[in-house]
């Protein structure tokens, strides 16, 4: 078991190591690329394994260029383990230690309560918020998947999020919730190659990255493309759904009116799914 685990760890988390800080573009001898947590502790403080008890897990699942999907699932304490050189740090202006922990700062009172299940209304502000901190988490996760993986979002969404602390503005970013005894911490990636329209219409980016975070009963997806675009147009609110990015002026009240089970979270991770048909 242990030896397993050991080599799933050394076979699908070849993070992909970096020269230069992925956010800032800053390397040596400028600053030190430091290793980086997946989790922060506060989010094992709050989901700890007596509130959710031992089935706590982590799922990859990535649609190949052939459009065969791979699912994975790893416990959790492995995962936490996990680290990625992938940010700067080491300094007092290095990313890790600078402006992305005053994010995650920031937004861990917001989240805390949703994580275990308590109504919560986020005011526009707090939405930026946890959109920027959701967009910052899902461009460090994509290094997190393994050397065979595909690096989707653009480096100018990167720095869009470093000066701006700001979900880059064609992100999509929604939030949602799942019952309490659903799955307390899993993290999904798909990958779609997106194809050009055939005739006349504009081309389309050559990726999409989808990444479906949940953690304790707070769920939030971020999908970016591997093109710097102008906002998309703001969607509706889904039944099982909140849009936070694009932003709007107005209050929302989490939870949705529905929540996500098991069924619906899957359908809610893989958005492109009407279109792959997988
Ligand atoms: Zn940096």
């Amino acid at each position: 078991m242990s030896e397993d685990r050991h080599k799933a760890r050394s076979a699908t988390f070849g993070t992909v190591p970096q020269d230069v800080c992925i956010f800032c573009e800053r390397g040596k001898p400028l600053v030190k690329i430091t290793k980086e947590h997946l989790f922060s502790r506060w989010v094992d403080d709050v989901l700890t394994p007596d509130l959710l008890g031992p089935d706590r897990s982590f799922e990859r699942t990535t649609a190949g260029r052939d459009g065969t999907a791979v699912t994975k699932t790893w416990p959790t304490e492995v995962i936490a383990a996990v680290e990625a050189a992938v940010v700067c740090g080491g300094r007092q202006d290095g990313c890790n230690g600078g402006w992305m922990s005053e994010l995650d700062g920031q937004v861990r009172h917001l989240l805390e309560p949703m994580m275990l299940g308590k109504p919560r209304k986020l005011a526009r502000e707090e939405q930026l918020t946890i959109a920027a901190w959701a967009a910052m988490k899902s461009m460090v996760l994509e290094y997190f998947w393994g050397a065979d993986q595909v690096i989707v979002l653009p480096q100018t969404a990167r720095t869009f999020v470093f000066r701006q602390r700001r979900a880059p503005e064609n992100m999509q970013i929604r939030i949602a919730a799942v019952e309490s005894w659903g799955r307390p911490a899993l993290f999904f990636r798909r990958v779609y190659q997106l194809q050009p329209k055939a005739a006349g219409g504009l081309a389309l980016p050559g990726f999409a990255s989808c990444s479906t975070l949940v953690l304790g009963c707070f769920v939030v997806q971020t999908y970016g493309t591997s093109v710097t675009g102008p906002a998309t147009s703001k969607q509706p609110h889904g039944r099982n759904y909140l849009v936070i990015n694009p932003p709007t002026s107005a209050d929302i009240n989490w939870p949705p009116p529905e929540a996500l089970d098991d069924p619906a979270l899957d359908r809610f991770a893989h958005p492109l799914q009407p279109v792959t048909g997988d």
